[in-house]
């Protein structure tokens, strides 16, 4: 058993930090203030390398693993959840679903901008009534002509409406199977298209520099040929590049209990009352002794489902460890930001300081890419419990 990245995950991890640093760290406020997505330093994170990190080097990636992604979105979440979420989607919903089910052109088309970061794609598969019941889609796309006429909506759609946003991906039903049940499959929507409306951004709690819209299709038309893989096969499709999304937002969290840890700690050092710092109290030291065990126990949990995924283990190994990862580091990071926002007192309420920042960007790493309860079902269901 090795508990340690290697050398050159290190190496890594600490160009990503001092880029995180140098280029995130400075303004991360005022965005937050102005829920402005900063383009120029999205397209810095691409020429750093981050998009193309996991996509073989024939499509422009670096053909790297998995775990250097977590290891990416780890550094990235420690000094902002909404550019790490951004740099998960990107690569999580926008490349992988190209590169893992797309034929020779579609990659060759659509790759080469994303894996450098100089284009963003989006994963479009919750709509209005169908969220953790996402096989329940209601967009339909109806062959006619040599195209597909996609009516319907989606809903939180991550990185849809950037202006350097060149295509999402939709789910639809095209047909039914011959058991009667609806088939899914999902197609290729660029920017632009007529009938593809991008509606106006949510205004959200947290993640508030990332991108989020609704969309809208109607009477959409897009050429046969954008439908990506197999007629039929959407909702596998979504299932298999969800076990990896549920890995990335666990590595989204731990950079999020790490950063918790780490004001945390320097404030317990600083702050005095009754004379000595208050992390001489036990009651703040105690605090701080949890972060450590959650930044731990969340890290271990998110790096062997990595390690599992890039030693390709079976599916359904991978499946459990990637949602027992989400799970626990997503619910630690929530508690972890309500640990730190009290070890901060008054001034952890205040914008200026990032805790308060982190306390509103941590509650939906709980939601989003399946919810705690969905995460619950999946791993009773890996116990062999027959879950509904
Ligand atoms: C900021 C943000 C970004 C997002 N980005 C994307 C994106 O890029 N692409 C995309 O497709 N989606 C995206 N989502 C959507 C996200 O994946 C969904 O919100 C999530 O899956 C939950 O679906 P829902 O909101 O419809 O909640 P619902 O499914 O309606 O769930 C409501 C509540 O009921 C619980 N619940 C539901 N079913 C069960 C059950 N069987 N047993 C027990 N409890 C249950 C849920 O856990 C939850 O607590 C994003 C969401 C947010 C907030």
């Amino acid at each position: 058993m090795n508990f340690e990245l290697s050398r050159e995950h290190e190496e890594f991890r600490r160009s990503v930090r001092e880029f995180a640093r140098a280029e995130i760290a400075p303004h991360v406020e005022q965005w937050d203030r102005e829920h402005h997505f900063p383009v120029e330093t999205v397209q810095a994170m691409g020429k750093l390398g981050l998009f193309g990190l996991t996509t073989p080097e024939e499509y422009g990636g670096a053909g790297g693993d998995f775990t250097s992604l977590c290891v990416g979105i780890e550094e990235i979440g420690r000094v902002d959840q909404s550019l790490g979420i951004t740099l998960e989607a990107a690569v999580g919903l926008g490349i992988n679903p190209i590169l893992t089910f797309g034929t020779d052109e579609q990659k060759r088309r659509w790759l080469p901008d994303l894996v450098t970061g100089n284009r963003l794609a989006g994963f479009g598969l919750t709509e209005p009534g169908s969220g953790s019941d996402a096989a329940a889609t209601k967009t339909r796309a109806d062959l006619r002509e040599g195209e597909w006429i996609i009516d319907g909506s989606k809903q939180f759609i991550t990185n849809s409406g950037t202006e350097i946003t060149s295509l999402v991906t939709v789910t639809a039903r095209t047909g039914e199977t011959a058991d009667g049940r609806p088939e899914v499959s999902t197609i290729i929507v660029p920017n632009g298209t007529p009938g593809f409306v991008v509606e106006p951004a949510y205004r959200k709690m947290g993640w508030r520099i990332s991108d989020t819209h609704p969309l809208t299709f109607e009477d959409c038309r897009v050429p046969e040929d954008h439908m990506l893989g197999e007629r039929g096969r959407g909702f596998a499709q979504f299932l298999a590049m969800l076990d990896d999304g549920r890995v990335a937002i666990a590595a989204l969290a731990v950079g999020c209990i790490q950063a918790c840890l780490d004001l945390s700690r320097e404030y317990a050092g600083e702050r005095t009352t009754f004379d000595v710092p208050i992390g001489s109290k036990q009651g703040v030291a105690f605090q701080l002794a949890d972060l450590a065990v959650m930044a731990e126990a969340a890290r271990s949990l998110t790096y062997k489902a990595a390690a599992l995924k890039d030693a390709g283990r079976p599916v359904r190994e991978f499946k459990q460890a990637a949602a027992i990862a989400k799970l626990y580091a997503t619910e630690s990071a929530v508690t972890a930001t309500r640990i730190a926002t009290q070890v901060f007192g008054g001034y952890g309420f205040m914008e200026e300081y990032p805790v308060a920042r982190f306390y509103r960007d941590a509650k939906v790493l709980e939601i989003g890419e399946g919810t705690s309860e969905v995460q619950r079902i999946l791993i009773a269901r890996g116990l062999g419990l027959p879950v509904e």
